[in-house]
């Protein structure tokens, strides 16, 4: 029996979760459900300056949205500040680590020597084998650790392959402040460590910290994890992503309308593939999912792919599915407020009789709530630009023919039969059908394109269509 995987995510909550690191959970999320592990989740809550609890909930939200389960309660990583002391201390008692007593301005003279002779600017080793009793009074030390001076560490990366890094270029860093707070880098390590991780995916802009990362495990005599450095999305034009391109919170995807599914099946093809596999159902990307099939080279953020696939995911889903995912996102969508207002029992009905006129022409909620707009209008209704061009003279003398044969007709009131009188005044006038429902369309709905008039008609229902067809007749 194989040892249970487990992965983390472990952001930093210093802003929302990001599109990238929505991408690094989920690929952690799929590795641990692709073998049967769990993920956990760490909250790298050290900078205290800059970590915010705020941050940390719209983090928690966002996995939450997105489906991406984390196994037990979050990790404080500033709440393991004294297991990290304790770690950099056993270092120097195991002869790994020392206590360095230089100064900022012993440090200072370093660096500016390297910069002289053209070398990165890294630490001397001066206070690596001296003894502490030549340490200056009142000086509180960092612990610094012994890094290998020959050879070179090597990272197994699982994306990257061997990545070799000389370590006469890793100096020895610090690990532990003089206030007794650890590094990013070793509590990371002590972190990993504790909590049992044994896969460790994440961007690509870590993998220099692996080799140092490295360093602390092997003088710990630690098994470092299996890594996956997974190289960063780009902008569609290849450049770094910036807000332009989609470097957006989750939250912010989630008000312009995508479905967290469509989201995450986008994602999932960010930097790993299946065939040609593009549409892919929350099993297969479970079944599929492996870290050996990432790609090395950077993904491509396309604004456009995504919100096809959005839309692909509205049309395939069940209506009342689509009409619930809708209503909980209203409170996140621009004027979705308002329709929350609104939203009566019968209104659901009637979206719900609409969303397959709705959905056939909606590729985010937004463009939803859009098209849904004229369910929620209140008469007399406001006219767009178009609209109001179609209801000309001419167009209102339709319209008055219309009403008058939609109101004759005898049968029940549905698409069928209001097309029936509509087609039937349309023929004896000798009017083309589109000059008839172009009209109908602009005083039932305030625009020029909507789902189907009829559809429209049924769904609004007798009262209320005539109604508004009479608001606009003369
Ligand atoms: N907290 C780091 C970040 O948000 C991740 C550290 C890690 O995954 O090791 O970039």
């Amino acid at each position: 029996m194989t040892d249970t995987i487990v992965t983390r995510f472990a952001p930093s909550p210093t802003g929302y979760l990001h599109i990238g690191g929505a991408r690094t959970a989920l690929f952690n999320w799929l590795y641990a459900r692709h073998t049967g592990g769990k993920m956990l989740l760490r909250i790298e809550d050290t900078d205290r300056e800059r970590s915010t609890d705020a941050a940390t909930a719209a983090i928690l939200d966002g996995l939450t949205w997105l489906g991406l389960h984390w196994e037990g309660e979050p990790i404080s990583q500033f709440g393991r500040a004294e297991r990290h002391r304790d770690v950099g201390e056993e270092l120097v008692r195991l002869g790994k680590a020392y206590y360095c007593y230089a100064s900022q301005a012993e440090l200072e003279e370093m660096r500016e020597k390297a910069r002289a002779e053209g070398r990165p600017p890294r630490y001397d080793g001066r206070w690596r084998d001296r003894d502490p009793s030549e340490a200056p009074a009142g000086v509180k030390p960092v612990i610094r650790i012994k890094a290998p001076r020959e050879g070179e560490t090597i990272v197994r990366d699982r994306v990257q392959g061997d990545v070799r890094f000389p370590n006469k270029d890793l100096d020895d860093f610090i690990i532990l402040r003089s206030d007794g707070t650890p590094t990013y880098m070793h509590a990371v390590v002590v972190d990993d460590h504790d909590m049992g991780v044994t896969h460790i995916i994440r961007g690509d802009d870590h993998l220099t910290n692996a080799a140092r990362q490295t360093v602390i495990y092997d003088a710990m005599g630690w098994e470092v994890p299996v890594m996956a450095h997974i190289p960063l999305i780009h902008g569609a034009d290849g450049a770094k992503l910036s807000k332009r391109h989609g470097a957006l919170g989750v939250e912010a995807y989630r008000a312009m309308g995508y479905l967290p599914a469509a989201l995450r099946n986008y994602l999932v093809r960010l930097g790993w593939s299946h065939g040609d596999d593009e549409v892919m159902s929350l099993d297969d990307m479970i079944r599929w999912f492996d870290v050996d099939d990432i790609n090395k080279g950077a993904a491509r953020f396309d604004f456009q792919k995504l919100e096809a696939l959005n839309g692909l995911y509205m049309r395939k889903m069940d209506d009342a599915e689509l009409l619930d995912a809708f209503i909980v996102t209203l409170p996140y969508l621009p004027g979705g407020d308002e329709i929350l207002k609104r939203l009566t029992d019968d209104r659901k009905a009637q979206l719900l009789a609409a969303m397959p006129g709705l959905k056939e022409r909606a590729k985010t909620l937004v463009e939803l709530a859009d098209g849904a707009g004229f369910l929620f209008a209140e008469r007399p209704l406001p006219m767009d630009e178009k609209a109001a061009a179609l209801l000309d003279a001419n167009g209102r003398s339709v319209l008055a023919g219309a009403h008058a044969a939609l109101e004759g007709t005898q049968e029940p009131w549905s698409a069928a039969s209001t097309e029936a009188a509509v087609r039937a005044f349309a023929t004896e006038k000798g009017l083309k059908l589109g000059a008839v429902a172009q009209p109908l369309r602009a005083a039932l709905t305030g625009k020029a394109t909507s789902p189907g008039v009829f559809d429209v008609l049924a769904v609004l229902g007798r009262d209320e269509s005539l109604g508004r067809i009479r608001d606009k007749i003369d």
